[in-house]
């Protein structure tokens, strides 16, 4: 059951997802920009008085950065299997860990969260975050920021139905660190001659050529309509401060994130950290997912592509003691090659905690980067129940310093 108030503003969050999800909002490009737009002049009327943009150059594509990061793992590869008969094995071996060594460190860098090698290679276009303050009505103890973002992923094949969607979950770490395990398997054959070594690593070689092909491919289909991610997360922070502005809280400042570029790798959420990351170094980011499908709210106990963060412990506390009259639960199964702004945040030191809806009997991303994530198949229930829980853990931290 959903408290009526938060059925009102679950019902106010679908407005708002209405107008945002009329079309894809592809990273760094004009309609992200109208969407933050869109933002801006909500909050205005809201007459919530501290809002501005930040503007940041951000990566247009993933899909791209994973080409450049797979093709250097294919010339890894060819060097082993080319370059044996005219340069003899242990030149062939050098050429081919260099290669590899690129890749890897290019898909480590990234999903640290980091700067990389290259990266100005690859296209890039203005980006920008809303953001925004409400003040408490007391001086300021303590900071929430509710980070939710503008933008819509590529309606890639991987994500067109159930099965490919498993599929992509289960291969994607494969291909990730088959960029580690494919030179070290093409060091056992030099060593031991033992040429099952090298096939094994022509194997990863053809889920490498997969990645690279869908990496190249990607950006040639239209982008999803991003209701459910993530429309309807900013829609939901936009009712939030529909209720701040009227309800402010006692001693704990909100700030809220409306971020662009999170589908190519949380850059609007790293500009925010480096614009303001000083006086956010004790906040609370609260980052919401996939909020508008499902009956189930669940929290990402786990996440990274490259190696796995876990949510800090006081941060899980909270936000399971301000969700238990919800159900709220860890999120069920592998967190592997999933990343979000709570986990590019743990990965800088900050505390974060990302907030997702699943449907009863299923643990899959409902609509997840797909074309038919359209406003009708959000539930305003849904939306209302997110609501209601955000502001169960505003509530929360705020009731630590007034009670
Ligand atoms: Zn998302």
């Amino acid at each position: 059951m959903v408290e009526k108030s938060f059925i009102g503003l679950g019902e106010r969050a679908l407005e708002h997802a209405r107008v945002l999800a009329r079309r894809g909002r592809g990273s760094a490009t004009q309609a992200e920009a109208e969407a933050a737009r869109y933002v801006q002049e909500v909050l205005a009327k809201l007459g919530v008085e501290d809002v501005h943009q930040q503007p940041f150059r951000g990566l247009r594509s993933l899909w791209l950065f994973l080409a450049l990061a797979f093709g250097l793992a294919l010339v890894g590869h060819a060097a082993w299997w080319m370059l044996r008969a005219p340069l003899g094995t242990w030149e062939a071996l050098a050429v081919s860990l260099i290669a590899f060594g690129m890749s890897g460190y290019l898909l480590w860098r990234k999903f640290t969260f980091r700067s990389y090698p290259l990266q100005e290679t690859l296209p890039h276009g203005l980006s920008q975050n809303v953001i925004a303050t409400i003040p408490p009505q007391g001086e300021v103890r303590q900071r929430v920021v509710l980070v939710s973002h503008l933008d819509s992923h590529r309606a890639v094949i991987w994500y067109a139905n159930d099965w490919l969607v498993r599929a992509y979950t289960l291969v994607s770490p494969l291909v990730v660190w088959g960029v580690a395990v494919a030179p070290l398997l093409y060091t056992l054959q030099a060593v031991t001659g033992w040429t099952v070594f090298g096939w094994l690593g022509a194997v990863l070689g053809v889920l490498h050529f997969l990645g690279w092909f869908s990496g190249v491919t990607a950006d040639l289909g239209p982008y999803s309509p991003g209701a459910n991610d993530n429309a309807a997360s900013v829609g939901i922070v936009l009712a939030l401060a529909e209720r701040l502005q009227a309800e402010p809280l006692a001693h704990t400042e909100v700030r809220l994130a409306f971020t662009g570029c999170e589908e190519t790798g949380c850059e609007g959420m790293l500009a925010l950290l480096r614009e303001q990351g000083e006086a956010l170094k004790d906040a609370l980011f609260i980052d919401l997912e996939l909020p508008g499908i499902g009956e189930r709210l669940v929290y990402l106990p786990v996440e990274g592509v490259v190696r796995q963060r876990r949510i800090p412990a006081e941060v899980e506390r909270l936000v399971l003691e301000a969700g238990k009259e919800f159900g709220l639960q860890a999120a069920p199964g592998s967190a592997a090659g999933y990343f979000t702004e709570a986990g590019a945040a743990w990965e800088h030191g900050f505390n974060a905690a990302c907030l997702v809806t699943l449907p009863l009997g299923s643990n899959l991303l409902p609509e997840w980067h797909r074309l038919t994530d359209r406003v009708e198949r959000l539930q305003p229930e849904a939306l209302g129940r997110m609501g209601a829980l955000v502001w169960a853990v505003l509530g929360r931290v705020d009731g630590s310093y007034t009670a």
